[in-house]
């Protein structure tokens, strides 16, 4: 199998190279993840970031063939070779394919993503119908991968100011909570030429998430509400993630 995977060390690059590499993926080796672990046994240099192995902890998101995604996901026989790693894009690297995430937080951070609820907290849950429940359908599932801020060219260009895709669905998933009573603050927080309507619909977010969320939908969402429109409560729809070129 080959392989075209960018190296770059701050200490002896100047810029992002791609190195080719050939490898005789073994018999188990199913995913692009576990072809990489295999490689980095042959070259220890290589640096990534992985940890849960199957999709939840989003932690090995990367550019492979142009769009961005989980390795430990995507299937070997999928891909067209040689098959081009590159780290998400819009991010400054840190090293070979591990990027700096620090303002990706920060925009996470500043939606302020949990729970305002200022009642007495009840003996038991804070109850929700099925119905209220429905509603953070297609949003609590986000694992904040980056891979919809890191293909969104709005967020390449304003990153200090943009929100992006993935911290505006986590505003989205508590503005629509039953429990939370914070919902007017955060639409007056996010109506901002910036925060929220830097968006352009391009839908790259929609197209590359690993679990088939639609950021884009949210944020169309979002801004009917804030212009007093009625919004449907269904929950956002979910797809199968489109499979890798
Ligand atoms: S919306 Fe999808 S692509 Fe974006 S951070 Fe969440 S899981 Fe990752
Ligand atoms: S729909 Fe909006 S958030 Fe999604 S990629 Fe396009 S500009 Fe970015």
């Amino acid at each position: 199998m080959k392989l075209s995977i960018s190296r770059y060390n701050p200490d002896e690059d100047s810029r992002p190279r791609l190195q080719d590499y050939e490898i005789e993926p073994g018999p188990a080796d199913h995913m692009l993840l576990d072809v990489i672990l295999r490689l980095k046994q042959q070259d220890p240099t290589l640096t990534l970031r992985k940890s849960c192995r199957e999709g939840v902890c989003g932690s090995d998101a990367m550019n492979i063939n142009g769009r961005n995604g989980l390795a430990c996901i995507t299937r070997v026989r999928d891909l067209k070779q040689p098959v081009v790693l590159r780290p998400l894009p819009g991010f400054p690297i840190i090293r070979d394919l591990v990027v700096d995430m620090t303002n990706f937080f920060r925009q996470y951070h500043s939606v302020n993503p949990c729970l305002e609820n200022f009642d007495p907290p009840p003996e038991r849950e804070r109850l929700q119908s099925p119905q209220q429940r429905e509603a953070l359908d297609g949003a609590y599932e986000c694992i904040l991968c980056g891979c919809c801020s890191s293909q969104c060219p709005s967020y390449w260009w304003n990153p200090e100011k943009f929100v992006g895709p993935a911290g505006l669905l986590q505003a989205y998933r508590f503005i629509v909570d039953s429990r939370d009573q914070a919902t007017r603050q955060r639409l007056d927080d996010l109506n901002d030429t910036y925060r929220l309507f830097r968006c352009r619909t391009i839908m790259n977010c929609a197209e590359v998430c690993p679990k088939g969320l639609e950021p884009s939908h949210a944020i169309e969402e979002i801004r009917m509400m804030i212009a007093g429109l009625p919004v449907p409560r269904g929950g956002l729809d979910v797809h199968s993630p489109r499979p890798p070129r």
